[in-house]
């Protein structure tokens, strides 16, 4: 139980081959949270500006088991905004900017009240702030980091400490061979684990699903076979949201000596898969919005048959 989650929440512009939405609720944090919350309660530590609109605000408060006490407002700062563009295949995309805004000044105080949870998830920002959050949490159990190109390029070293204080990171192909110079993605998150402190590195790869290199072994996991895909924007985190969701609902039922077991996270891995395959039918938040408890449960039951072997 307990879990808590900073990253961004941010205003989002982006374009696909179905359609654009401009001006959007997005943000790594908003997209993890609403995944998590049909797992477990989730808390979320994040900053906005003045241009947060309040119709943003009320989209979190759709959502029952979203904690957002550490939304921090601050009316004179910008809010983080990003924009991007999908490849015909929608499989890639490229960054058309990047506004940091409230990113680049202090980071938002954790309220007192979240300083014992025990599920520390590190959505998409900078290192250094990501590093300087954990910190904050002395009975954390399982601590997991996501990453991305930009952070790699502009602040490896931040990361690479980071890397000596979590449990798990997950990131993008490209992102794994950006990081280590290693092509295979195998060899990559082998060498990620071997110099630093993490007990497993989760690999995405879009439509293709994901690998995951554990200490205790190697896995591979399908994505879910999605015929209508008009946004992927939040896949990741929403994968990373309903991952960490799932373990901190079951993970004090399987914890061997501390340790999360292999075979809860691969679990953990279906489930994100599940839910972020409904994030991708809409823009922003909206499917995610609309979901059902059973219809997630529904799906989860189809995908645990396609890929039983
Ligand atoms: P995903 O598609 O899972 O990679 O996540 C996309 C979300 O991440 C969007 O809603 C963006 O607002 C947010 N985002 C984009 N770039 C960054 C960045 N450099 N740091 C943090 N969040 C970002």
């Amino acid at each position: 139980m307990s879990l808590v989650v900073t990253g961004t929440v941010g205003i989002d512009s982006v374009y696909t081959p179905t359609g654009h939405a401009e001006k959007v609720l997005g943000g790594s944090c908003t997209y993890f949270s609403a995944a998590a919350s049909f797992y477990t309660p989730v808390k979320l530590v994040a900053a906005v500006g003045g241009d947060f609109a309040p119709s943003y605000r009320e989209v979190f408060k759709t959502f029952p088991n979203i904690d957002i006490s550490g939304l921090e407002s601050r009316p004179a700062s910008k809010t983080f905004a990003w924009g991007g563009k999908y490849h015909a295949n929608m499989d890639s995309r490229e960054t058309l900017f990047t506004e940091l805004g409230v990113l680049t000044e202090a980071p938002p105080p954790v309220p007192a009240a979240h300083t014992s949870s025990e599920y520390v998830f590190l959505a998409n920002s900078h290192p250094g702030v990501q590093l300087s959050f954990l910190r904050q949490f002395p009975k954390r159990k399982l601590a997991v980091a996501d990453t991305m190109d930009l952070w790699i390029n502009i602040a490896k070293d931040d990361l690479k400490a980071l890397l000596n204080e979590v449990d798990g990171l997950v990131l993008n192909y490209d992102e794994a061979e950006l990081f280590t110079g290693k092509q295979n993605p195998v060899t990559a998150a082998k060498q990620i684990i071997a110099e630093s402190k993490l007990t497993f590195v989760v690999v995405k790869k879009g439509e293709h699903g994901c690998l995951f290199v554990h200490k205790d072994g190697v896995a591979m996991l399908p994505a879910y076979p999605a015929e209508q895909v008009i946004d992927p924007t939040g896949a990741g985190d929403t994968f990373a949201g309903g991952m960490m969701g799932y373990i901190a609902a079951n993970h004090a039922h399987h914890a061997v000596k501390d340790r999360v077991h292999f075979e809860v996270i691969q679990k953990a891995l279906a489930h994100g898969t599940v839910v972020a395959s409904f994030n991708i039918e809409s823009f922003t938040l909206s499917r995610l919005l609309t979901l059902k408890k059973a219809e997630l449960d529904a799906r989860y039951a189809e995908f645990a048959k396609m890929v039983r072997v």
